[in-house]
């Protein structure tokens, strides 16, 4: 049972994420862990992040939706949590992929007004509409509450369920134009490459200046929210793009792709940072398409996609699903990726810009909890 736990929270790891391109909404982490009513089990639980993910993707139509996660620091020895829980949120720590602070404020607040993000929350926040009107929007403050096939969202104002985003304000465009540089040594936030804790060795990928957290404004000036410290500016961010990957209608990830990082996506990708797709094909597609079947990159600001499999791609020009349409991408072939464009694998099989490539199907989500024990599952009845 305990590795099917660990499992879980390998699962919950790939949804957790401080990059303002990927984030799509901001929880506090000491909070949610408390929702003891969403399974009626032990005070604290890391798996109810699981079941939020979980609303949260269902809500978005789209698997794999990652949330930007705040954790206030004493979490880090909270008793009401296992060891395995406090170890992998420590690793989660020291990898940067949530934030641990020591006096968290109101920095999930500050998160959501810098980036444009919903807020997943009980809290209600009242007599701040005033410094934050966002808050007054639907679908920017949701409370996630007990449903009948886990959690459903339920709105503080506005109605509806849904969330919504809105634009990043106008500070968080401008901290988001510039990477920043910790003085502290091995900040897992705006160090030079990443974690440098504990678990540094096991960081997979190296952090790109583009993926970035959002710093904290300390009297105007840019601060690391963890060290509380001035930051200094390191120069211009590298662009970004975001792809997102559908597979049978509906989005199953979405991606980064900047001027420093390409991407390689396929079947089983052997380069750092690879997009594996295998686990959502079935068998003919799995032996058409490659184990490194496309290579993304960003140039100049433009997308431009390299066939690197053994039996090419093919481009839908603006989205067209007309076969007379398409334009066949032979192996080794680039092409820039146009407006409305996206690339297909396979029959079904597709990859474009984010905001251009809705999830289209009926949603069959693939829980996050798929491993998690019956036990840890029993929902109370509603
Ligand atoms: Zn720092």
């Amino acid at each position: 049972m305990r590795f099917e736990i660990s499992k879980v929270l390998d699962a919950i790891e790939g949804r957790v994420c401080t990059d303002p391109a990927l984030a799509r909404a901001v929880v506090d982490l000491a909070e949610v862990i408390r929702w003891q009513d969403l399974d009626g089990g032990r005070p604290a639980s890391l798996l109810r992040l699981g079941m939020v993910l979980d609303a949260l993707a269902r809500q978005m139509e789209e698997d794999s939706v990652p949330v930007y996660a705040i954790v206030h620091r004493a979490l880090l020895s909270d008793a009401d949590l296992t060891s395995n829980e406090r170890m992998v949120v420590r690793r989660w720590a020291d990898d940067g992929l949530v934030e641990v602070l020591d006096q968290p404020g109101d920095r999930v607040l500050e998160v959501a007004d810098l980036l444009g993000l919903p807020v997943l929350t009980r809290v209600r926040f009242d007599g701040l509409t005033g410094r934050l009107p966002w808050l007054g929007q639907a679908g920017r403050l949701l409370a996630p509450v007990p449903g009948a096939g886990g959690p459903v969202f339920i709105a503080h104002v506005g109605g509806g369920q849904a969330p919504s985003t809105g634009p990043r304000s106008a500070a968080g465009q401008q901290l988001l134009t510039r990477q920043w540089r910790c003085p502290e040594p091995g900040c897992a936030l705006f160090g030079a490459g990443g974690g440098g804790g504990a678990f540094a060795d096991l960081a997979r990928v190296e952090r790109s200046p583009a993926g970035q957290p959002p710093p904290t404004l300390r009297g105007g000036a840019p601060a690391c929210p963890r060290h509380g410290v001035r930051l200094s500016d390191g120069g211009p961010r590298p662009r970004t793009e975001v792809l997102a990957v559908r597979i049978g209608g509906l989005v199953r990830r979405r991606f980064v792709v900047t001027e420093d990082q390409p991407v390689v996506v396929g079947r089983a990708p052997e380069q750092a940072g690879g997009i594996v797709l295998g686990q959502w094909l079935n068998d003919e597609a799995r032996r058409w398409i490659s184990r490194g079947h496309v290579r993304f990159e960003l140039r100049v600001g433009e997308v431009v996609v390299t066939d690197t499999s053994t039996n090419g791609s093919g481009i839908r020009p603006g989205g067209s699903l007309a076969e007379a349409d398409r334009v066949a991408l032979a192996p080794r072939q680039s092409r820039v990726l146009g407006e409305g464009d996206f690339v297909e694998l396979y029959p079904g099989v597709q990859i474009g810009r984010a905001e251009e490539l809705p999830s289209a199907a009926k949603f069959t989500p693939a829980s996050v909890m798929a491993e998690a024990p019956t036990m840890a599952m029993r929902l109370p009845r509603v």
